[in-house]
């Protein structure tokens, strides 16, 4: 058992770890450094406390220096930070921040968990002290500082992740004009594009100002204002910016002691989590992963994992020899009214790979409908062919995502397939959700593509020369429909088989799938070439929301950047 262990940085995976190695190990001396003021404090709650919704401070913070050594017996020294780590001797190099005393430190084994760092890449006036970016306390403590002190009423995000999303909502809270500025064409990077459509739409409802496809040139800042300039060459005229353009490992000190780093620039570690050097451990945003799904090197910095990985480490320095068996990615998001959610891998990534997969949209609601308050949820499964292993999904909708995603998580971290989604028993009454709930749904669907039940074509697979029936009724049709297709409701599908043609392919279309499902198998046993459209009009208008969301409001609120403040 270890003797004397010293943790490197004290708040997601160092804390963890220490908690965790103290249960173990009531002699062990640990000794937990944080360059910070505070341990333990809640970071994915910052944006909210910026936005109001988290009032009071001290609530970010779920352990005091004083508390964790009363519970733990663990000597914390909070801002005092690491300056090296001399491998050969078993030292580390401190420097207490408060005296600017420098001092040297014997460990038996370290763990480091020193976290990432926002990215700050060399654009032209990014030093200005009106842009910001939010890491810890102090970063949230100075945004709202400068918010009350110049009564601020415009602000521009840069990128559109979830911290960057998250940053944006609760700057409108507080009642400030936001822009969010993204390189790429979507919000929310790792999820498909045609999901990331639907919060597209959303997020102009929520007077959002969305520049897409966009990146920033440069900042230029006067007593009053900053502007933002665009490389399109437009310039968005606002009183503080907020950068949100991803996080970067903090590899500095595992670099600078010799430790290997990774290909993705995170420190290399084995499955035991341990780096190149046996006797220092590394867990957190800082590691290089093993991506559960692709099972290649990858970044994925979310709390959940970097927990997950202190615990596991303590239990190896205890001898537990416990394995860290890879990041799936399991993320959720706030977006207003909408909740965002994913798990496992996007198609976007699978495109990069040779796996052969298929996908499939669902729209189902997340109670039964005759239940007042349903909502729909929009779902994407990808998935093998033929094995059905689940690759990865994506969830948008505003209730009941939280649950789901949470079960295809589950199912994926214990190796099921879609085939054992249909069969899972999982909680009904109609407050909660269906008999067949949308997981349930989603493995149906899953299995009747594999087995071949029926044929599924995607919405931007689709020609403009393909022969396309929408089996809605023809009042659904009135408020809005595939261009060029043929409109026969399902139920008169059989007194109207004369006017389909058996030489080519039909291409099926409702609201949802299901309609479309039905008539696939009706005009299937009648001997017709048929595919179904995954996800019925639904998804068709996921794929084209963005000319929605280019429409004059969007304009009208992109333009209030544009004029002076
Ligand atoms: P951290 O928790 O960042 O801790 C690292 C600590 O090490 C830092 O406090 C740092 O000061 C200290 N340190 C670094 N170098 C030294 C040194 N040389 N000496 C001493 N101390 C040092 N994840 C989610 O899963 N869900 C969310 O909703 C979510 N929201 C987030 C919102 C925000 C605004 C932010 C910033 C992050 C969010 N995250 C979220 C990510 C999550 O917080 C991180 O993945 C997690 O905290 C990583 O844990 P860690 O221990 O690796 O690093």
């Amino acid at each position: 058992m270890a003797k004397r262990v010293l943790i490197i940085g004290g708040v997601a995976g160092g804390a963890s770890a220490a908690a965790r190695l103290r249960r173990l190990d009531e002699e062990a001396e640990i000794v937990l450094f944080e360059r910070g003021e505070y341990i333990s404090f809640a970071n994915c709650g910052l944006p909210y406390y910026v936005g109001g919704t988290i009032e009071n401070r001290k609530r970010l913070l779920l352990q005091t220096p004083k508390r964790f050594k009363a519970r733990f017996n663990v000597d914390v020294r909070t801002k005092n930070e690491i300056l090296s780590i001399k491998r050969g001797e078993k030292k580390i190099e401190v420097v207490n921040l408060t005296t600017g005393k420098k001092y040297c430190e014997n460990y038996d084994k370290l763990i480091l968990s020193p976290g990432s760092k926002p990215t700050r890449p060399p654009i032209p006036g990014i030093d200005a002290d009106r842009i910001f970016t939010v890491r810890d306390i102090s970063d949230a403590d100075s945004i709202n500082d400068f918010i009350e002190k110049h009564k601020t009423k415009r602000a521009v995000v840069v990128g559109a992740g979830y911290i960057g999303l998250e940053m944006a909502e609760n700057l409108r809270q507080r009642g400030l004009l936001v822009a969010v500025v993204e390189i790429v064409d979507q919000v929310m990077p790792t999820m498909d594009r045609e999901m990331a459509n639907l919060l597209h739409q959303h997020l102009h409802e929520q007077s959002i100002a969305l520049w897409l496809s966009d990146g920033v040139s440069g900042f230029s800042q006067s007593d009053s204002k900053l502007m933002v300039g665009l490389k399109s060459g437009m310039e968005l005229a606002c009183d503080f910016a907020v950068l949100s353009i991803g996080v970067r490992p903090e590899v500095k000190l595992a670099r600078e002691s010799g430790l290997v780093i990774g290909n993705c620039g995170g420190i290399k570690v084995n499955e035991y989590l341990q780096t190149s050097d046996p006797d220092i451990y590394a867990v957190g945003d800082a590691v290089e992963v093993k991506d559960f799904v692709l099972g290649s090197a990858a970044l994925i910095p979310l709390a959940g994992p970097a927990n997950k990985q202190g615990r596991i480490v303590a239990d190896n320095l205890c001898g537990r020899n416990i394995k860290y068996k890879g990041t799936q990615g399991t993320a959720i998001l706030k977006v207003f009214d909408l909740t965002a959610a994913m798990t496992g891998t996007s198609e976007k990534a699978l495109k990069k790979t040779d796996i052969e997969y298929e996908r499939l949209y669902i729209h189902p609601a997340h109670h039964v409908g005759y239940y007042p308050g349903a909502r729909q949820m929009h779902i994407k499964l990808l998935f093998t062919k033929p094995e059905g292993k689940i690759l990865g999904v994506q969830i948008i909708g505003s209730k009941g995502v939280d649950k789901r995603i949470d079960v295809f998580a589950t199912a994926m971290r214990a190796g099921m397939t879609v085939f054992d989604l249909q069969e899972l028993e999982l909680a009904y009454a109609p407050p909660y959700g269906s008999g067949k709930d949308a997981v349930n749904m989603a493995g149906f669907v899953a299995a009747n593509i594999l087995d071949g039940t029926f044929n599924v074509k995607h919405y931007d697979e689709l020609d403009s020369k393909d022969f396309v029936i929408d089996v809605r009724r023809s009042a659904e049709i009135a408020r809005g429909a595939i261009p060029e297709a043929l409109n026969i409701p399902v139920n008169d599908l059989r007194e109207r088989l004369n006017e389909l043609p058996k030489n080519k392919t039909i291409n099926l279309s409702c609201a949802v799938g299901v309609r479309s499902y039905i008539a696939s198998r009706i005009l299937q046993q009648k001997g017709f070439k048929v595919k179904s459209l995954s996800g019925g009009y639904s998804t068709y208008l996921a794929y084209t929301a963005e000319k929605l969301f280019e429409a004059q409001t969007a304009k009208q609120l992109k333009e209030e950047f544009c004029t002076g403040l």
